[in-house]
Parts: structure tokens; sequence; C-alpha cells
């Protein structure tokens, strides 16, 4: 059975891509594995984070193959991108790109490369960017405005629910001076009822019964979430006379497609092992999207050697 609807991260089962990567501090080393980091000291200086936290989330990143140990005799032992690893460098342009546009700025103990100042530099013509995010196929800008994706509900495991919860039980422990940007789209993707929400939003769904219509959540966990939605800056509500009132995405919030996009694309590479449960499609060209990354100055497709984050 498939059904049309708006790509969401937990609809495809990709909330196993949350799980891994839904915690600052994963994101953050990942980062910072990026920029050629391997020893143990090494990121400990970089992140100012406290040995028993990174030593359990690089357990959990060589558990999760983001990450290999290697042992060198009589030496520091090394950490290593795995090739899924060095695989996420477009999810992480995405979050770059999003924190730049949107991001608080505030995380005053993050490394000056991961705040919203960095430069994002393309390799190839030298310049500084800002890259857009396109169709694979016919090179036009893609929004999730102009896709739709479909879902074969057998290929959703059945633990992809159980995923999700455990993504939003972490975030809930995680510091509370995280919430300012990246952990906030985390915790909207990683929770099935929020990213059901917005994709019914994406849909054009914006009164609290067409919501629940759409979503089938019970009216009280659905203000619950629409509550969250607002705190988070994801929606905003607006009332008009005779009570009327809508829930409309914020540009901030629709400005995370291309983050879900990389996600599902990763998952499908890694996770499903090219059988992705759910299809996207580009209604601009009608073709199967395999989103990517362009260059605005001079037009090359850029690759994971030819960018650098500075
Ligand atoms: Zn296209
Ligand atoms: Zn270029």
């Amino acid at each position: 059975m498939t059904i049309a609807a708006p790509p969401t991260l937990n609809a495809s089962g990709a909330s196993r891509a949350i799980e891994v990567l839904g915690d600052a501090w994963v994101l953050r080393i990942l980062r910072t594995s990026f920029r050629g980091e391997r020893r143990f000291s090494d990121y400990m200086r970089a992140l100012g984070v406290s040995r028993a936290v990174l030593s359990e989330r690089l357990e959990r990143m060589c558990h999760d193959l983001l990450l290999e140990k290697v042992e060198h005799l009589g030496g520091h032992p090394e950490y290593r991108l795995t090739d899924r690893g060095l695989d996420l460098w477009g999810v992480l342009i995405a979050m770059w790109q999003w924190e730049r546009h949107w991001g608080t700025g505030v995380d005053d103990q993050a490394p000056v490369h991961d705040r919203p100042r960095s430069r994002l530099v393309h390799l190839g013509c030298g310049k500084a960017i800002d890259p857009v995010y396109a169709c694979g196929h016919c090179r036009e800008p893609v929004t999730p405005f102009d896709t739709f994706a479909a879902v074969s509900i057998e290929a959703v495991p059945a633990d992809a629910d159980a995923a999700s919860r455990s993504a939003r039980k972490r975030y809930r422990k995680s510091r509370s001076d995280d919430r300012g940007s990246l952990p906030t789209l985390m915790r909207a993707y990683g929770d099935r009822w929020n990213s059901a929400l917005i994709a019914a939003a994406l849909q054009g769904k914006r009164t609290f019964s067409e919501l629940s219509e759409a979503t089938g959540i019970w009216p009280a966990p659905l203000s619950d979430r629409l509550e969250e939605l607002q705190a988070m800056g994801l929606m905003r509500a607006k009332s008009y006379a005779g009570s009327r009132q809508e829930y409309r995405l914020t540009r901030a919030a629709i400005a995370t497609y291309p983050i879900t996009v990389e996600l599902l694309q990763w998952g499908d590479r890694w996770l499903w092992e090219n059988r992705p449960p759910m299809r996207i499609t580009h209604r601009t060209c009608g073709h199967a999207l395999h989103a990517h990354w362009l260059c605005p100055e001079c037009g090359e497709a850029l690759s994971r050697t030819s960018v650098k984050i500075e």
C-alpha cells in the first residue's frame, strides 16, 4: 500500500537517522571530525566537553558506525570517520546553512567554526558561498512545495516509533542551553506527532480541526504539540475575527526542508540498503528526487572534498 504525503522523517522510518544524530554533542563531535580532529584530547580541547560525556558519545558513534576506533601501539587511539560518517557531509551542510540563516547564534560554548558567522568555501572556484539545494535531474532548486512523497507502509518497521520516542527522551535529558537551534530541529523531527503536524501544515492544513483531521491526533495532545512547535519558533498562530485561529509554519520551519531530505537520502543509503520505504518525486520535472548541493557562483555540484567550512 502506498499513500501520498509530503516528506516527513518518521513516515519514512528515517527516525532512525534521528536516533543516530539527534544529539547536540554527537553533531558537534561530527563537525570536529570533519575538520580532521581524531584524538580524544583534541576533541576535549576543541569542544570543551567533559571526559565522561565525550567518551560516552564516542562509544555510541562507534557503535552506530559513524566513527571507527583505531588503536596505535603505545600511542593514543584515533577516531576516524567511516564511509557512513563521511557521507553525512550533505546533512552537515544543510544544518550549517539553516543555522546561518535561522540559528540563534547564542551558543557561546560552540567553537568559532560552529557559529553562524562561519563561511562555506567552494574550493572549486574559491568563493564563499550560500549553496543551492537542487534537483539532480533538472537542476532546479527544490522546496517542500514542489515535491511529494509516496510512502510504502509495509516497509516501515514496527520499531520506528520506538526510535523516535527514545530520541525525544534523550533530547529532554540534554542541557537546556542546547535548545537554541539544532537540537530544537532534532526534537521537532524526532517526535512522530510533531513531524506529522509539520507535514499536514505543508499540505495547507491550518485550523485546529483541519490539523486534527489530517493527523488523527486527539485534541489534548494536539494543543500540547501546537504549543510546543510555537515555543520552538517553528509554527505561528494567527487569530481572525470570529475567533477563527490559524496555525502556519514559520519560514524557519520551511527552511528545514533540505535537512529533512538530506537525512532521508542518507538513511536510504545506509539504513535501508537502497530499498527506501519512501520515494520523493520532484513535481517540476516529474523525476524521482535525488537532490544535491550546487555552487551558486560557478554552478558546479558540490562534493564532500570540494567544500570547506572555515
Ligand atoms: Zn527536477
Ligand atoms: Zn563554485
